[in-house]
C-alpha cells in the first residue's frame, strides 16, 4: 500500500511513497525485504548488468536519485528515511500501487548489491531547505554516485533522534597477575619489547595504530632496549627468545593487528566498505591486548612510524619513545550553549581528574598524557 509522507513539497502534491521496512536500529535495508515487495524477482545472473543508480540531490529530508535501466527512460527515485521505515516514490508513479522496477533495481544498486545495507546517511529528519535554496547546517555533496550528507564543519556532529551518540563498550580489566617481565640482572641481552607503532590521522600515508613486537638489546643493567634490532611482523618465525605465555599472547594479538591494517593498505573500494568493520575489530584487538596484560610488560615504546612499511626495516631508535600503559575510565560531560538557532553541546572529558584537549595530533585510540 502506497502511502503520503510529509516532507513531499518538492513532489506533485497526491505523490504516494511506497514503504519498506527498516531492521537492526541501524536504518538497515535487507534483500529479503525487498524481495518480499517485488516478483518476479531477478536471479539471472546478469540482471543488472548496465543498471546505475545515481545520487543527484537531497532536499527537504528526500534523497533524488537518478536510475538507468538499459532499453528504458532514466527515471527519478525519492527516498525519505525514518527510524523504522524507508519510503520510495518513483516518477513513473508505480502503477498498482507496486513497487516498480526502477525503485528495485534502484535500490539493489544503491546496497552495491549486499544482502543488508545501512541507509543511515540519508536520514536527516528535520533539516529542510531554507528560502534561500541552501541547508544552514548540511554540507551536501552529490557529485559522485552516492550522495555525502554532512553537519557543515562549524556544527561538528548534530543531533538526530536514534542516531546521535552510539552505545559505548566499557573496557574491563581484571586484576593483573604480576606476571612480570624477568629482570636481566646481567643486561646486554636480547629481549623482546612491545611498540605502539602509529602514525596521525592527518597524513596522507595514515594507518591504524597497531602493536608490534621488536628485539631489542638492553643496556648494561637490563633496565632499558639500547639498541633494536627488528620487528617481528611473523609470529611464526623461529623465536630468537624464549617468549612468556603473556607474550605468545601478545603476539598472536599483534599478528592480527598487522594483518588487518595491512589489509587496509592501500584503501581499495572495496576495503572501505569493511573499514569500519575492520577497525572496530581492531579496536576489540586492542582491549585483548590489554587484557592479556600488555601494561606488565617491561619495554613498552611508541613508534612514530612515517610510513606503513616502514615496520618491515630496521626500527629507527630517534622514533621509539618510552611510555607506561594505563587504563582508566574516560567520563564525557556536556554544556550546553545556546547558540540562537540552534543548540551546541560542548564536550569535557576527563580521565581522572585531568581535563583531556584535543589539540595538536595524538595517537588514535588513546588518550595520552
Ligand atoms: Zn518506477
Amino acid at each position: 500500500m502506497l502511502k503520503h509522507i510529509k516532507p513531499r513539497s518538492i513532489l506533485p502534491a497526491d505523490a504516494k511513497f511506497y514503504p519498506l521496512r527498516l531492521i537492526d536500529e541501524g536504518f538497515h535495508l535487507s534483500v529479503e525485504t525487498l524481495n518480499r515487495h517485488y516478483s518476479p524477482v531477478p536471479t539471472a545472473k546478469n540482471s543488472f548488468k548496465g543498471v546505475w543508480a545515481k545520487c543527484v540531490g537531497f532536499e527537504n529530508e528526500l534523497v533524488k536519485v537518478e536510475v538507468t535501466i538499459p532499453d528504458e527512460k532514466p527515471r527519478y527515485l525519492f527516498i525519505h528515511v525514518d527510524k523504522e521505515e524507508m519510503q520510495v516514490y518513483c516518477d513513473c508513479g508505480m502503477p498498482g500501487a507496486q513497487l516498480c522496477k526502477h525503485a528495485y533495481y534502484g535500490l539493489r544498486n544503491l546496497m552495491f548489491y549486499q544482502e543488508r545495507y545501512s541507509f543511515k546517511d540519508f536520514y536527516w529528519p528535520g533539516y529542510a531547505i531554507e528560502k534561500s535554496g541552501n541547508n544552514k547546517f548540511l554540507d551536501i555533496d552529490a557529485r559522485n554516485s552516492n550522495i555525502s550528507i554532512k553537519p557543515k564543519k562549524e556544527y561538528g556532529n548534530l543531533f538526530r533522534p536514534g542516531v546521535a551518540f552510539e552505545k559505548a563498550e566499557q573496557l574491563i580489566i581484571e586484576e593483573q597477575s604480576s606476571d612480570k617481565y624477568p629482570a636481566i640482572p646481567k643486561g646486554n641481552d636480547l629481549v623482546i619489547g612491545y611498540c605502539i607503532a602509529y602514525n596521525y590521522r592527518s597524513m596522507d600515508s595514515f594507518h591504524q595504530p597497531l602493536l608490534i613486537p621488536c628485539l631489542g638489546i638492553t643496556n648494561k643493567e637490563g633496565n632499558e632496549i639500547l639498541q633494536f634490532k627488528a620487528f617481528i611482523t611473523d609470529e611464526m618465525a623461529p623465536a630468537k627468545v624464549n617468549y612468556t605465555s603473556r607474550q605468545i599472547m601478545l603476539n598472536s594479538i599483534s599478528q592480527e593487528m598487522y594483518n588487518i591494517v595491512n589489509s587496509l593498505i592501500p584503501l581499495t573500494d572495496e576495503q572501505l566498505l569493511l573499514k569500519a568493520l575492520l577497525e572496530k575489530k581492531l579496536l576489540e584487538l586492542w582491549h585483548k591486548a590489554f587484557k592479556a596484560g600488555i601494561a606488565n610488560e617491561a619495554f613498552i615504546h611508541t613508534y612514530f612510524s612515517g610510513r606503513f612499511n616502514s615496520l618491515n626495516k630496521k626500527p629507527i631508535k630517534a622514533l621509539m619513545r618510552e611510555c607506561k600503559l594505563d587504563v582508566q575510565t574516560a567520563v564525557i560531560s556536556f554544556l550546553l550553549i545556546d547558540k540562537g538557532d540552534h543548540y551546541s553541546l560542548q564536550a569535557v572529558i576527563k580521565a581522572g581528574n585531568r581535563e583531556i584537549t584535543f589539540t595538536g595530533n595524538k595517537i588514535p585510540f588513546f588518550i595520552e598524557d
